[in-house]
């Protein structure tokens, strides 16, 4: 039984679903689960699943070899497409059946790091499921996760990335939305172009550009070496992006997670793709954009405790040194 239940003080919505009781975390140490074969490559598109949508050579049947991308439900679905929402009190609460979507972008054939063309093959893809997604009238926010190896299923090797479509607009998603909007109410103006103007002028915090993007690190970065992606052009909708900002997102992507790696020694590292929620008007205030996360340490039980990030690095140093780093790749040496 997959549920929602929402927070009465906090308005958090949690679900709760039996499934995440099979896959525990792997303790340091402990034995990793292996797989005999690997799901996601090609031949063993059984075990992965039916495919919702796939990039395929001309002439390649569905389900079988010749795909350069594809997309399948995942198998332990974290909310299920079928069935009608229903939202009802309990007492003096709130809860809802787990309705949505939880898919999964197998983002090449291969295992390895991804090109700039797979990457943004993976986003026009993630763009498609948005465009295809929306259509349910149920659903109110999508987002994409990528994951380096190792996070999410330690022995899972496969670049993949997750779209999670939720019939609720998550808390933290709620509250960007929120501060969007009391900023632009106050500034008339989107708070994400305002930002681009200043770091693009101020250059302290920023990383690289490319024709349609800045990629800085956030002023109030909450873990060292966070990064922001901002595209140049102002859009709420990511799946409204053409595909030339695509393919350049997937080569200013291609290059911040080489940085990242480079300076980092290859720390587990999330990508999220932020668009704005469905069925809400925020146009104006509202700016898409991507966030890569490197994963360095484990949260601390104050940051825990009170909410409030601890970070050790100031983001005018992690993108001073990410600066150097990229010269120096570029330099003749
Ligand atoms: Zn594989
Ligand atoms: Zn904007």
């Amino acid at each position: 039984m997959r549920e929602l239940r929402k927070d009465l003080v906090t308005g958090r919505w949690v679900l709760f679903n039996p499934s995440r009781l099979q896959e525990p975390r792997p303790r340091p140490g402990g034995p990793a689960r292996t797989f005999e074969k690997c799901p996601f490559c090609p031949g063993n598109e059984s075990l992965a699943g039916r495919e919702i949508y796939a990039v395929r050579a001309e002439g390649s049947a569905p389900d079988g070899p010749g795909w350069s991308l594809r997309v399948v439900p995942n198998r332990v679905p974290l909310l299920g497409v079928e069935g009608h929402l229903e939202r009802r009190e309990q007492g003096i609460y709130d809860r809802m059946n787990g309705i949505g979507a939880h898919e999964v972008i197998i983002e090449s054939p291969q295992h390895g790091p991804l090109s700039a063309a797979d990457l943004a093959r993976s986003f026009r893809a993630f763009r498609e499921r948005c465009l295809d997604l929306r259509r349910d009238q149920r659903l109110r926010h999508l987002v994409m996760v990528r994951g380096c190896a190792g996070r999410e299923a330690p022995a899972l090797e496969h670049p993949y990335a997750q779209v999670l479509a939720t019939p609720v607009v998550p808390i933290a998603a709620r509250e960007t939305l929120f501060g969007a909007r009391r900023y632009f109410d106050y500034h008339e103006r989107c708070p994400w172009c305002d930002i681009l103007d200043f770091e693009l002028e101020d250059r302290r915090r920023l990383i690289l550009e490319t024709d349609s993007f800045a990629a800085l690190a956030p002023y109030a970065s909450r873990a060292p070496f966070e990064i922001l992606l901002v595209p140049r052009e102002h859009g709420h909708d990511f799946g409204a992006a053409p595909d030339g900002v695509l393919d350049d997102l997937g080569a200013a992507l291609e290059r911040v997670l080489d940085l990242v790696s480079r300076a980092l020694g290859g720390p587990p590292c999330l990508t999220f793709v932020r668009t704005a929620p469905l069925r809400e008007r925020c146009d104006a205030e509202f700016h898409w954009h991507v966030e890569v996360v490197p994963e360095l340490f484990a949260d601390l039980g104050v940051e825990r405790a009170t909410g409030i990030p601890v970070n050790g690095t100031l983001p005018e140093e992690a993108a001073a040194y990410l600066r150097r780093l990229e010269t120096q790749k570029k330099g003749p040496s």
